[in-house]
């Protein structure tokens, strides 16, 4: 959190007059689909990129008459604004916004914007791994059971867009830190926090508690009517909750006690105690999503379901079936008995922790890209009994090598995914798994997590 913005927070007020100014700074899926809704409810509207705009992006403002600007931000054009919504990719702390919080102007996520103009319902869900894997699964359990829902946040189409164009009774959203810093009024009628581990640090002062905090915002506004879901097994957020004081009705979920009202895990069965006289339990074997983690996502998703009183046959089969979305422990190919994963979206250490934790074959782990000051000590172990090599796929991997020297005979440096498949090719002993789990951004040599991902699954079937 920062304190800049809690100086929006108080000047936020609803901008309903017709000659209102909105400028929306970021071009992206999110300022697109605000610059639509702002457009829709008769604002004057303007959209500042400090970037290039992508094509398609452009077409769509052009087509809506937006007047917009890109690679500047003109300040006279911006500090006129009555409010702006800005892109959760801009840091606080440039500049325009450090002028835009001076003069007192409101910065808002897209999020709070959309909010005001719909009256649907929210299911929120944030955390540091787990969120898209989650909000999917949950999208999918409540559509299976008829209700008329959307899915946005991070994920999608805009949120913004979505209110715009569109009449649902419910939304599943998924919410990151960076948007929850912009979000003041918004109230989640269901709120979800899977995990708090060390990510973004950069934007938090290199502290786990500012960072935390953020993920906090997750349950502001909340009543005694709303519902917050949270994992008992979660240190961090352990910790942060004792300095919090829960309006909501709460249902922790954990694999490692038993809880009296939310989710846990005996004996291979995944119990639900939300209705006391309706429980839900389903053999782990029956999770469509395998892997610890995925207990975890599909413990929040189940609890949603049944505060929302799903029957437990529509959310136990929408459980077994659902198919996760790519990029995340996907399976590409088997060759030559070496199994091929795909999980590029692994870009921080907890997700590479989870992705070894669910493999139990020796591995051939491919990593590295823009490093976010990770601390990889908590890979140590699993990469000592597991891992036979590691292939560095990145501009600048010393941080990698000196991490884990001791621990595996084999780190080699690759500079693409052709050339870091053809490596692992033939270091991988049959039986073995090549697993993309790299534990950083990709930016350095890649547009971005999907661009490695596919970049790697076509390599893989060139072999
Ligand atoms: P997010 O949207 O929060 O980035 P994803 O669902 O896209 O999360 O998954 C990102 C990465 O984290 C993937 O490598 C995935 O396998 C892993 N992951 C998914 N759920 C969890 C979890 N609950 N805890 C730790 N890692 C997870």
């Amino acid at each position: 959190m920062n304190s800049n913005n809690n100086i929006s927070a108080n000047n936020t007020k609803p901008t309903m007059a017709g000659a209102a100014r909105v400028v929306i700074l970021g071009a992206g899926e999110s300022g697109v689909g605000a610059a639509k809704l702002a457009q829709k409810q008769g604002f004057d509207v303007f959209v500042s990129d400090f970037g290039s705009i992508i094509e398609a992006y452009k077409a769509e403002l052009q087509s809506m008459n937006i007047p917009f600007e890109e690679n500047q931000h003109t300040e006279a054009l911006i500090l006129n604004a009555t409010e702006v919504v800005k892109s959760p990719g801009i840091s606080p702390k440039v500049p325009i916004i450090m002028a835009l919080v001076a003069k007192g102007i409101p910065v808002i996520s897209e999020i709070e914007f959309a909010k005001r103009y719909t009256s649907a319902k929210t299911i929120c869900i944030t955390g540091s791994n787990g969120k898209s894997t989650t909000s999917t699964l949950t999208y999918h359990i409540l559509k299976n059971a008829g209700l008329n829902v959307g899915l946005a946040g991070n994920i999608g189409h805009s949120f913004a867009a979505q209110v715009a164009d569109q009449e649902f009774d419910w939304y599943v959203l998924e919410i990151s830190s960076f948007m929850l810093d912009d979000m003041y009024k918004f109230k989640a009628d269901i709120a979800v926090l899977l995990n708090i581990t060390p990510d973004h640090l950069d934007r938090y002062d290199y502290n786990i508690a500012n960072y935390a905090a953020s993920k906090m915002r997750i349950v502001q506004n909340q009543t005694s009517a709303d519902t917050f879901v949270y994992c008992a097994d979660d240190e961090e957020t352990k910790k942060v909750l004792e300095t919090i004081n829960i309006q909501a009705k709460t249902y922790p979920f954990s694999i490692l006690k038993e809880v009296e009202q939310g989710a846990f895990l005996a004996q291979n069965n995944l119990h639900i105690n939300i209705n006391l006289n309706n429980k839900l339990t389903m053999s782990i074997s029956e999770l469509a999503l395998q892997g610890k983690h995925n207990i975890y996502n599909s413990m929040a998703s189940g609890i949603v379901a049944k505060v929302l009183e799903l029957r437990n046959e529509t959310i136990r089969e929408s459980m077994g079936n659902f198919k996760n979305i790519d990029h995340r422990l996907e399976f590409v190919a088997k060759i030559n008995e070496v199994t091929y994963i795909n999980d590029s979206k692994a870009t921080n250490v907890n997700s590479v922790w989870y992705a070894l934790e669910s493999i139990n074959t020796d591995v051939v782990l491919i990593m590295g890209g823009v490093d976010k000051g990770n601390d990889y000590t908590m890979l140590k172990d699993l990469v000592r009994a597991k891992v036979k090599a590691i292939i560095c796929l990145g501009k600048d991997n010393k941080r990698i090598h000196e991490a884990f020297e001791d621990d595996v005979e084999v780190i080699v440096n690759t500079f693409s995914a052709e050339e870091a498949v053809q490596v692992a090719y033939h270091l991988a002993k049959k039986a073995s798994t090549v697993l993309l789990s790299p534990a950083c951004a990709s930016f350095d040599l890649f547009k971005n997590y999907e661009d490695r991902g596919n970049q790697f699954k076509a390599a893989v079937k060139e072999l």
